[in-house]
């Protein structure tokens, strides 16, 4: 304990230190030069917005990841429904906050195509294990093990396993997983992503790209004549893919894999380095048999939405511009079981809805207009957000920033992502944090080169800056049914809140 406060005091006084230091070079050297904010909106009214951010409660916060894991809206899988259920619940918290709608037809939806796809609960994977002329099944273990794919055709298929590597078919990369095996009627063991990654050689990844993404390897599958696939993508839920009603899959772990290549004188590792260092496929047959059965029901003509609130600017100029926050409300739905997506994302959206209503209590005009959009679709491809983009509610180039929350009720660390990327808007927010709110938060870069995997990579890609806020820190859960109310740690999501209040005050006020 002393020693803590030891820690603490001497990192106390050299943090005034560094801060003297940096006055006395901001005042004497470079007058107006200032990480900071300068003329900061929130001086004239300190008190009133402190007291207004203080009505953001982590008890309060809870309560909507409550209400929105709940079994009623089972998932929230963007087409059905319960998710319509849960975008109803949303509306009605803006409209009792007097916060506007910008939707459809004065609504607060706005509605697009999504077909979707259902999981019920009769699935398995099973390995047939040859013993004295007879077989015996190896039931795998769902969660642990595999989990059904959430846009499985329906029915059970039973055929040999072909590794057939990341499932890429690119001449001109002259390169084909696909090349000298025939997979007619079999079942696929593929590797997600392309052999070459976006981080360690942008430049290369860049000609992969295409292949990356989960729809085409499984198209490219179906072309070639495969009945199923066993995709090493870990046993999690994603129903980011395309949809065959013949083509059956699941999502397998390790303890798969490596009863696949028992025997086969291979290792899973060596051979996914030497696809990677060769840059050439190394497909080849496990000689195994697997069955895997699926029941499933596709909905083509799903209909899903954005739900969409805003507080109007008071500047005759600047109101036609505005900030924005947002946080997917979808998640996985069920697969097979509930999939509560309580810190992906109920915690993105209950933070948001605490900073709608702070912002809508706010006894002081703002001059930017300040819009809270909740995405849908965003599990299935990122639709919402892309919707969204190619129908806005503001220009885009008169869109000041999107600030995305997604993940951010687990742990207690913050990540910044993309913070590095825009720093004007990381300065606002850190300026929030450093004065107010003390909470551990590193930005980070974000080259945005993959598949989009977040809202903010399509607002990035539309040329608006765009943070998103992400929890880490302490055990989580990811695409499971795991990923629930128990996991939520919900000082971080106050923290977060009230620290993006007052950033958003700052960067509706600022000249
Ligand atoms: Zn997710």
């Amino acid at each position: 304990m002393e020693y803590i406060l030891q820690g603490a005091l001497i990192n106390f006084k050299r943090k005034t230190m560094i801060r003297l230091i940096a006055v006395i070079i901001s005042v004497a050297l470079i007058p107006g030069v200032n990480l900071y904010p300068q003329n900061l909106a929130i001086e004239k009214n300190r008190e009133m917005i402190l007291e207004t951010m203080h009505s953001i409660s982590s008890h309060t916060l809870m309560e909507y990841v409550e209400e929105l894991v709940s079994d009623k809206y089972a998932g929230r899988l963007t087409g059905t429904e319960e998710y319509d259920e849960a975008a109803n619940w949303l509306a009605n918290q803006f409209r009792e906050a007097n916060i506007r709608a910008l939707g459809d037809n004065q609504s607060y939806f706005q509605k697009f195509d999504i077909p979707y796809t259902l999981v019920f609960r009769e699935c398995f994977v099973s390995l047939h294990i040859p013993v004295n002329g007879d077989t015996i099944l190896k039931n795998y273990e769902y969660v642990k093990e595999f989990i059904p794919g959430s846009t499985s055709g329906s029915g059970e298929i039973t055929a040999e396993v072909i590794y057939a590597g990341y499932g890429i078919t690119a001449p001109e990369l002259d390169y084909d997983d696909y090349k000298g095996i025939d997979v007619k009627g079999k079942i696929l063991v593929l590797e997600r992503e392309a052999p070459v990654s976006d981080r360690n050689n942008p430049e290369l990844f860049k000609k992969w790209r295409p292949y990356s993404f989960h729809q085409y390897k499984l198209d490219n599958a179906v072309k070639h004549g495969a009945k199923g696939m066993l995709y090493n993508y870990g046993p999690i839920g994603n129903p980011n893919n395309s949809y065959h009603p013949g083509f059956i899959y699941s999502h397998i772990g390790d303890s798969v894999i490596s009863d696949l290549f028992s025997g086969t004188g291979k290792l899973h590792r060596e051979v996914v380095t030497a696809i990677q260092e060769k840059l050439q496929p190394q497909s080849f047959r496990t000689g195994k048999t697997v069955t895997i059965k699926n029941t499933t029901e596709h909905h083509p003509d799903g209909k899903g939405s954005n739900v969409i609130g805003w507080i109007g600017g008071n500047d005759p100029e600047l109101k036609k511009e505005t900030v924005m926050i947002g946080a997917h409300l979808d998640h996985l739905g069920a697969c097979y079981e509930i999939m509560p997506g309580a810190n992906d994302n109920a915690s993105g959206v209950a933070v948001m809805l605490g900073i709608a209503k702070a912002l809508a209590m706010l006894e002081m005009p703002l001059k930017r207009s300040i819009v809270f959009i909740a995405f849908g679709a965003e599990e299935q491809s990122i639709i919402g957000s892309k919707f969204y983009l190619e129908n806005p509610a503001f220009p885009t180039d008169k869109t000041v920033c999107m600030l995305n929350l997604d993940g951010v009720g687990n742990g207690t660390k913050l990540t910044a992502i993309a913070g590095k990327n825009y720093t004007e808007i990381w300065n606002v927010v850190e300026w929030a944090n450093n004065e107010y709110i003390h909470r551990s938060i590193r930005p980070t870069d974000f080259p945005n080169l993959a598949r989009p995997r977040l809202d903010a990579a399509r607002f990035m890609w539309a040329g608006i800056p765009s943070i998103s806020f992400s929890a880490y820190g302490t055990r989580s859960a990811y695409h499971v049914p795991q990923d629930n109310i128990d996991l939520i740690t919900p000082e971080i999501m106050e923290d977060l809140a009230q620290m993006l209040f007052l950033a958003v005050i700052e960067m509706a006020n600022r000249e």
